[in-house]
C-alpha cells in the first residue's frame, strides 16, 4: 500500500553551478504537475505518455521560457519512492534550477525535506530501514570499502540475514505461546532440550555479525589513534606534520595541550581518526591529571596507539609508566628528535618495547614519518576482504541493536538452563526479537525514523 498522497519536489543534484541539475518531483499529483509546466517538442499529454520514457522540451512559465530541459516520467510502483515519478533534467545553474523548483512548487508541489524520498521508500516497503541506512553509506562512501559494504547492504543482504534470525524466534515464541494457552493439547515438557540449541546457533550467528563490526568500521570510518607519550616529546608537532597544518597548539611548555583534539586525516586509502591527548606523566597537577586519566580512556578505546619518545633526554618513569600502560595494544614508537643529540637509552627503550616496532623520527625534519605510516598500512591492511561471503555491519544503530539482542538471547539461554517457566524466556526471545527488528526498522518508532531520515541531504 503507497502511503503518501501529498506530491513533494526537490532539486536532487549538488547546491553548486554545474552542466545538469536534477529535479524530483514524486506523489500523486507529478504528472499533472509537469503537464501545466513543461511544453514538449513534439504535442503530447504529459500525463498520458507511457512509463519510464524521456521527453524533450521547454519549462514554461505563463508564456516566458524558463529553461530547455529532458524530462523523465516514471510511474509507480516501479520508481525509487513507489510513487508516480517526475525527473526534470535542467541545466545546472542555482538560479535556474530553484526558479524551475519554485514553479513546480507553485502548481501544487511541497518542498521535500531532507532524505524525504528515501523516507517514502522505507514507508512504501520498498527498502527497509538497513537498506535505507545503507543509501547515506553509499552517498557519503569515502573509500573502496565503505562504498562496497554498503552497496552490499543497500542489497539487502543484512535485512536478509535478520529476518531468517527472526523467522526463527518468532517460529519458537508461537509455539511455546499456544503450548501455554493449550496445554492439553500441545506438549511442552523436555522442551527446553529442543529450544536451547536452536536459540544458541542464534546466537553464534549475532555474535559473528557483531565480531567483524570493528573490521568494518576501521575500514568505513578510519583507525581510532591515539598519541601518547609524556609532555614535549613532539605529540602536537607529530600530529600537525601528519595533518600539513596547524590546527593543533604546539607549544614548548609542558603539558599544555590539556583538552584532546580529533582530527581525521587521509593516507591514500588509509585513514586515521587522530586524538592528541595531553601526556601522560606522573604529576599532583588536578588539570593535568584529567588529561592523564582521559589519556588512559582513550588507550583503551583506541585501534592504535602512537608512543612518542624524545631521543634528546633520558628516559624517566613516565616513558615506562606509558610503556606499560599500552604493551598489550597494538601499538607503534617513535624515537623522536633524531636531529638533537642522543641522550635516551636506546636498548632500554628496544627492551621495555619488546615487540613493538621503534621507528626513529625527526619531525622537525620531516624523517620517518613515510616509514610510520608504511608501517600502520601495514598492521592494519594486510588482511585482504572478502565481500562475497561476508556481511559487515559497520552502522553503529544496528550494532547496539545487535548487541542487545544477543544479550536479551544470553538471558533466554540462561532462563532455560536454569530450568525457569517458559514465559520467563519467552519475555526475553520476544526482546532479542523486537531488538532484531529495529535492526531492519520494523519495530521503529516514528521519532527514530524521522531523525534517521534528517541526516539525508535534500532530494534524496
Ligand atoms: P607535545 O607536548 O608532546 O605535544 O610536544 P610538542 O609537539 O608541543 O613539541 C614540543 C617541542 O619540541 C616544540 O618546541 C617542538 O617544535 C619540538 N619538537 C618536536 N619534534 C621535534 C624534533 O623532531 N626535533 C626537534 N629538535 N624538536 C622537536
Amino acid at each position: 500500500m503507497i502511503h503518501q498522497t501529498e506530491t513533494i519536489a526537490a532539486i536532487a543534484t549538488a547546491m553548486n553551478n554545474s552542466g545538469i541539475g536534477i529535479i524530483r518531483i514524486s506523489g500523486a499529483d507529478a504528472f499533472s504537475i509537469i503537464h501545466k509546466i513543461f511544453r514538449p517538442a513534439k504535442e503530447k499529454d504529459m500525463q498520458q505518455v507511457s512509463s519510464h520514457t524521456v521527453h524533450y522540451g521547454i519549462i514554461m512559465d505563463g508564456d516566458r521560457i524558463v529553461d530547455e530541459v529532458l524530462v523523465l516520467i516514471m510511474k509507480g510502483p516501479h520508481t525509487y519512492t513507489r510513487e508516480d515519478t517526475v525527473e526534470i533534467d535542467c541545466h545546472g545553474g542555482m538560479y535556474v534550477l530553484n526558479k524551475t523548483l519554485e514553479l513546480v512548487l507553485k502548481n501544487g508541489a511541497r518542498a521535500a525535506e531532507p532524505g524525504e524520498f528515501t523516507k517514502r521508500a522505507f514507508l512504501n516497503g520498498r527498502i527497509d530501514l538497513s537498506q535505507a541506512e545503507a543509501v547515506i553509506d553509499v552517498i557519503n562512501a569515502e573509500n573502496d570499502f565503505a562504498l562496497k559494504s554498503a552497496v552490499t547492504q543497500l542489497k539487502g543482504s543484512v535485512s536478509e540475514k535478520i529476518r531468517k534470525e527472526r523467522e526463527v524466534l518468532l517460529e519458537q515464541i508461537a509455539y511455546i505461546e499456544a503450548a501455554l494457552d493449550d496445554p492439553e493439547h500441545i506438549e511442552m515438557d523436555g522442551y527446553g532440550d529442543t529450544l536451547l540449541p536452536i536459540l544458541q546457533e542464534c546466537r553464534a550467528d549475532i555474535e559473528a555479525l557483531l565480531a567483524n563490526a570493528d573490521d568494518g568500521r576501521i575500514l568505513k570510518e578510519g583507525i581510532k589513534t591515539v598519541i601518547l607519550g609524556k609532555p614535549n616529546v613532539g605529540k602536537s608537532s607529530l600530529l600537525n606534520a601528519l595533518l600539513g597544518q596547524d590546527r593543533a597548539i604546539v607549544t614548548e611548555i609542558a603539558g599544555t595541550t590539556r583538552d584532546a583534539l580529533e582530527e581525521s586525516l587521509r593516507l591514500n586509502d588509509v585513514v586515521l581518526n587522530m586524538i592528541d591527548t595531553a601526556g601522560i606523566r606522573s604529576t599532583e597537577d588536578v588539570i593535568e591529571k584529567i588529561g592523564v586519566d582521559k589519556a588512559k580512556e582513550y588507550a583503551k578505546e583506541a585501534d592504535l596507539i602512537v608512543f612518542v619518545a624524545d631521543a634528546s633526554r633520558p628516559l624517566d618513569e613516565n616513558d615506562r609508566e606509558i610503556i606499560s600502560i599500552i604493551r598489550d595494544k597494538k601499538v607503534i614508537a617513535l624515537l623522536n628528535k633524531q636531529d638533537l643529540e642522543e641522550a635516551a637509552d636506546r636498548e632500554e627503550l628496544k627492551a621495555l618495547l619488546g615487540e613493538i616496532p621503534l621507528i626513529e623520527t625527526s619531525i622537525v625534519e620531516n624523517v620517518g614519518l613515510d616509514t610510520f605510516v608504511k608501517t600502520i598500512r601495514e598492521m592494519f591492511y594486510r588482511k585482504e576482504i572478502n565481500f562475497n561471503d561476508q556481511v559487515y555491519i559497520t552502522n553503529a544503530r544496528q550494532k547496539s541493536a545487535l548487541a542487545a539482542a544477543e544479550a536479551a538471547l544470553d538471558k533466554a539461554v540462561d532462563s532455560i538452563a536454569a530450568g525457569m517457566s517458559e514465559d520467563f524466556f519467552t519475555i526475553d526471545m520476544m526482546d532479542a526479537y523486537t531488538q532484531l527488528g529495529l535492526v531492519i526498522g520494523e519495530t521503529v518508532e516514528d521519532d527514530l525514523a524521522d531523525e534517521i531520515f534528517s541526516r539525508f541531504c535534500m532530494g534524496k
